[in-house]
């Protein structure tokens, strides 16, 4: 089989290597010049542990290949995948379907008549784009043999390969039976596994991705505020959390207390999902109120740092762990960070960071800020050490060390990495979310 996926981000290139993988002939397509450049020279243009060696192994078997020449890999492909991005729309949150919907017409405008070709969204959408992407290239080409689908994508970013090669499910939506054939071969080693698959149609394939992300965004606000009312009445969050989790209808992931969500999908999904509820006159509260408890949240955790430093950071040095919005990628996209360090810098801070992997994407959205090699270099006469991401290589830190680079022994940490015990044993005041800290 042959397929093209248009976008290599972070979910085409994870998806086209997988596929590839399976033994599909893939090609990957990119309007992205210096991507597709940077990609036939063997080098990968995100941060996403083992992309580089599948996709090394897939281009030298001959089964991966990049292009910027879209007409050339959709011609004769059995489906062609649309991995673009849909970033919330300036001003007024919906999902901006523009890079979607260009991507459907240069398809349709190379979509070759003789042969059947599926069209699948793979991008996140809102209900109702499926059905216009096959509007936009039956207007375009009303001769062409084609069906759209829906398969929306669940992988993780730093887990990508292994969530895209063992998901917990398949979501397939689409009404032709034909299309369905298609995509349950190019699914067959995953039908061999026995991974669960969902065949539906295409509006409930749609809605399923966003149901899913705005309900795990709000497993989260839900454990963030339960964090706040911890501090409150003195109890535990960890143990709550355990606790509830156990039990198999609350389950145990996403029940981890921090700064609130951020990263590419939660923040513009949650917020997709609310326009189009309202629109349908069918408005998701729950929703609604989870995006504003989030955004708030954000914001109000520079209020934290600040009032662990006293009451003021100005004329202070604040060493930051981690600005991604998660461990084991470079994405920035909505980071707390984002929100937080300008928000020091705007109290007087100087601020200064280091991450693993996101200097590079960070630089540019947080200028003022300096750049350290290491931790203990971002930790260096610091009045406070800030942790935002929970990189493994931070959990590792010798403390008393960290103790030692720093001005005064002030350390918050937002992602509650390390015990307090220990903390207070390095000499820090230790502040924590939702469990007693040791200040
Ligand atoms: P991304 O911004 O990393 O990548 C999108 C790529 O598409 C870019 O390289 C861009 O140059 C390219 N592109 C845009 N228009 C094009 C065109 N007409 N022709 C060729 N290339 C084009 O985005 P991403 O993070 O990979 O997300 C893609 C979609 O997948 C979004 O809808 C997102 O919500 C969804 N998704 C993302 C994740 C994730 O963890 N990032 C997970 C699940 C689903």
């Amino acid at each position: 089989m042959r397929i093209a996926v248009i976008g290599t981000g972070y979910v085409g290139l994870v998806s086209g290597a997988c596929f590839s993988e399976f033994g599909v002939e893939t090609i990957c397509v990119d309007k992205d010049q210096g991507k597709i450049e940077r990609l036939l020279k063997g080098e990968i243009p995100i941060y996403e542990p083992g992309l580089d060696a599948l996709v090394e192994k897939n281009a030298k078997a001959g089964r991966l290949s990049f292009t910027t020449d879209l007409p050339a890999a959709v011609a004769g492909a059995d489906a062609v995948f649309i991995a673009v991005g849909t970033p919330s729309r300036r001003g007024d949150g919906h999902a901006d379907l523009s890079y979607v919907y260009a991507a459907a017409a240069e398809i349709a405008a190379a979509l070759d008549p003789d042969d059947y070709t599926v069209i699948v969204t793979k991008s996140t959408v809102p209900v109702g784009t499926g059905r216009e992407v096959a509007r936009i290239i039956r207007k375009t080409r009303p001769e062409a043999d084609f069906d759209v689908a829906s398969n929306p994508e669940f992988l993780r970013e730093g887990s990508a390969i292994e969530d895209f090669m063992r998901p917990d499910r398949v979501v397939i939506g689409t009404d032709s039976d034909r299309a369905r054939q298609v995509m349950r071969a190019l699914y067959r080693p995953l039908f061999l596994i026995e991974t669960p698959m969902v065949f539906t149609s295409l509006e409930t394939s749609e809605l399923i991705k966003y149901a899913a992300n705005t309900f795990l965004a709000a497993k989260i606000t839900f454990i963030n505020e339960v964090a706040d009312l911890c501090e409150k009445v003195g109890a535990d969050v960890h143990d709550v959390a355990k606790g509830i989790g156990l039990d198999n209808r609350i389950g145990k992931k996403f029940l981890h207390p921090g700064p609130g969500y951020g990263g590419s999908c939660f923040p513009k999904d949650t917020l997709a999902l609310v326009k189009t509820a309202q629109d349908y006159g069918s408005p998701l509260r729950i929703i609604e109120t989870v995006v504003d408890i989030n955004d708030k949240r954000k914001k109000a955790m520079a209020e934290r740092v600040i009032a662990a430093c006293g009451g003021s950071v100005a004329g202070k040095r604040i060493g930051v762990l981690g600005v991604t919005f998660k461990p084991n990628t470079d994405d920035m996209r909505d980071a707390p960070a984002l929100d937080i360090l300008p928000a020091l810098q705007a109290a007087g801070a100087m601020v200064a960071a280091y991450d693993p992997a996101g200097r590079h994407e960070a630089e540019k959205l947080l200028p003022g800020v300096e750049w350290a090699a290491d931790a203990y270099g971002a930790l260096e006469g610091a009045d406070c050490a800030l942790v935002l991401t929970e990189w493994n290589e931070f959990r590792m830190l010798n403390l008393g060390r960290l103790r030692k680079t720093m001005n005064s022994p002030v350390l918050v940490d937002l992602r509650n990495i390390f015990n307090p015990e220990d903390a207070e044993m390095a000499g820090f005041a230790y502040h924590c979310v939702g469990r007693p800290g040791r200040v």
